[in-house]
This record gives structure tokens, sequence and C-alpha cells, in this order.
């Protein structure tokens, strides 16, 4: 497969725009800077931001194990697949397949993109329908989206039948990996080098504890994060942004022992529902959610916000019936949870 016959023709000839610190990289203390009509006071924030990130990304290469031209970072996951979809997806001619109850984001990425969308609901336990899906592409279809660990329903898909969709799709797999560092699957991230029509992001918004900084990654050939940089805009990551997550990554035991404790009261949380008499199903999870079914989602729903606790209520989504997730908070918000819970 050829990734460059993916690509829409206007991303494939764009001359990307080049900006004053693309030109000119320079990190001696003694150079002056008077090519970007910044304001030259120093307050911490008064040059533009770094383009391509690159200490952000020799922290992620160390971390994750993966060279540094293979990562593209933007402004939360959304950017990131927004502009995986402006490099594949030709508007009102193209389409995408999701797999429901799936991450909501990526039909309203469609939806603005002028994307069609083939919707293939995951079977009984949550699992992608390999044939079905092979079946629902047509030549138009340029990204396949596997959420894995899938939100709302909290598993990993099985290797197997990924495996299989990235050997057989005819064109982008998309592997959302937001919750992959709860999991106890692998990254798709170390079979990059075979397989070219792979991409894989990942986001520093839940096991980082980052969510407010906006940083999303993505992983892919060499090939594809080229024509990603094509289109991103040039400062997509703010220095602030930067920063802070510099910061974070250098300390990253402190992320580690943060989602052991989450995984501990992950499996106390699931112990506490299965008391709760009006509890019926608790599906297993790989990330730091719990979806699990009711007797009356709407109801129940209700009664938590009117106590204070906000959960969210999946009921309207294709196999999610009467169906709550419950994120992992600490172990006292938990508790107090449970608490409620039980009274109601
Ligand atoms: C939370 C989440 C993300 C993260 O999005 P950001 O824009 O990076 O905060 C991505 N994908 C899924 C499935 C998520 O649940």
């Amino acid at each position: 497969m050829n990734i460059l016959d993916l690509v829409r023709p206007t991303i494939k000839t764009l001359k990307p725009y080049s900006s004053a610190r693309d030109e000119f990289q320079g990190n001696s203390d003694d150079m002056v800077f008077l090519d970007a009509n910044e304001n030259p006071f120093e307050n911490g924030v008064n040059r533009y931001p770094d383009p391509q990130q690159r200490t952000v990304k020799s922290l992620l290469s160390e971390i994750k194990g993966i060279r540094e031209k293979n990562i593209l970072l933007g402004n939360g996951s959304d950017e990131v697949l927004d502009l995986i979809f402006r490099a594949f997806c030709e508007p009102n001619q193209d389409n995408i397949i999701t797999l429901p109850p799936t991450y909501g984001m990526y039909s309203v990425l469609a939806n603005i993109n002028a994307i069609a969308i083939k919707r293939v609901q995951l079977d009984d336990n949550f699992q992608p329908r390999v044939n079905a899906i092979l079946e629902a592409q047509d030549e138009n279809s340029k990204l396949l989206f596997l959420c894995s660990p899938n939100n709302p329903t909290g598993n990993s898909f099985e290797a197997k039948a990924i495996e299989s969709l990235i050997r057989t799709f005819q064109g982008i797999v998309v592997i959302d990996e937001a919750y992959i560092d709860f999991a106890n699957e692998e990254s798709w991230i170390s079979r990059l080098e075979e397989f070219p029509n792979l991409i894989v992001t990942q986001t520093l918004s839940k096991a980082y504890g980052m969510a407010g900084i906006r940083l999303g990654i993505c992983y892919a050939s060499e090939a594809i994060i080229a024509i990603l940089n094509r289109i991103k805009p040039p400062y997509n990551v703010n220095e602030l942004t930067q920063q802070k997550a510099i910061a974070q990554l250098r300390q990253n035991e402190l992320t580690q022992q943060q989602v052991d404790v989450i995984l501990k009261e992950r499996k106390a949380l699931v112990d506490q529902l299965e008391g709760i008499s009006y509890v019926s199903k608790i599906y297993p999870s790989d990330a730091n959610f719990v979806l699990a079914r009711v007797d009356d989602a709407t109801k129940r729903y209700n009664q938590l916000i009117q106590k204070g606790i906000v959960i969210r209520n999946r009921t309207t989504q294709p196999g999610c019936e009467n169906c709550l997730r419950f994120t992992v908070g600490t172990k006292e918000e938990n508790e107090k949870l449970i608490k409620i819970m039980t009274q109601i």
C-alpha cells in the first residue's frame, strides 16, 4: 500500500507556510532574534513557541521508546484527529468507519469535514465484527477508527481482531489509545514499522493528569508524520503547554504511581458496585472508568445529580441501554459515590 495514494490531492501538492521559527532554530543565548516581530521584553512567553516541540518529543521518545520522527503533537487529540481527517478525507466524497458505541469526536469531526460515516456496531462483548467491517468498506473508505480501550465501554479490543483489520483494511487504521496507560494490553506503537497504514493516538489528558493543557500525541510512520506536519498550524502547541508537559514528563514515576492508585481504586469501585441492588452488570474495564448497567439509568443519574455527584449517562448509545459510566476518582470520592448509591 502506498500511503501517498490515500492523501488528498490538495494536500499532496501543498506548500506549507514557513514560520520565522521554522526557518531558523538557534539555541545559543547570545543570538539576537529580530525575525518574528515579537516584543523583545522577556516575560517567559514573549517568544513564539517551538513549532516542533523538540523537548517534549525527546522526553516522550525516551518514555515510549519511539523515535521523535514518528511523533506529532497537537492541541489535544481532537486537533490530531482533525489533522488526520484533513490529510486523508476529501469532503463530500470520502467516508470513515466507526464502531459504536464509541467516542463521539470521530463523528463530530466527520460532520465538520463533510465526510460520510459508516457505522458497524460492536458485538455483544463490545468487540469489533471484523467481517462486517470489511464488508462495509468501499473504495472511498479512508479511515477506520478503533478506540482501544474503548470509551464508553472500557474494554480493549482483541489483538487478533485489530491486527487482521490493519492487514486487510484498504485505508488508514487509527487506533485511539487515550486509555492505554491503564490497560493490560500492549500499545500498538511498537508495531508502526510493520504497518505503514497505522496511526496511533494518545494524550496527556487521562493517565498523565493534564487535561487542562491540551496535548495530544500522534505516532505514525515518518511519511504520515511529514504529511500531517504540512497542514498543522505552525504554533499549535503553546509555550505554557510545552513547559508544563516537560515538567510533568520529567517526573514520570509520579504518573506511574498515580496510575497504580487509580487501578487499585477501580478494583475497589467494581467490588462495591457489585453490592448495589439495582446494578445488574459491570463491564470489564481496561481504563480509568467503569461502565455499569442499572435498572433505570436516567432515574439513577438524576438522583445522583441531586446529591451532588456527576457521572455520565450513556443510555442512548447503541448497546448501552440503561448504562452509566463512572470515572474512577480518589478513594474518598469513590466512597462518597458508593455511600450515596446505597442510600438511593
Ligand atoms: C478523553 C479521550 C481523548 C482525549 O482527548 P484530548 O483532546 O486529548 O483531551 C481521546 N480519545 C478518547 C477515546 C477519549 O476518551
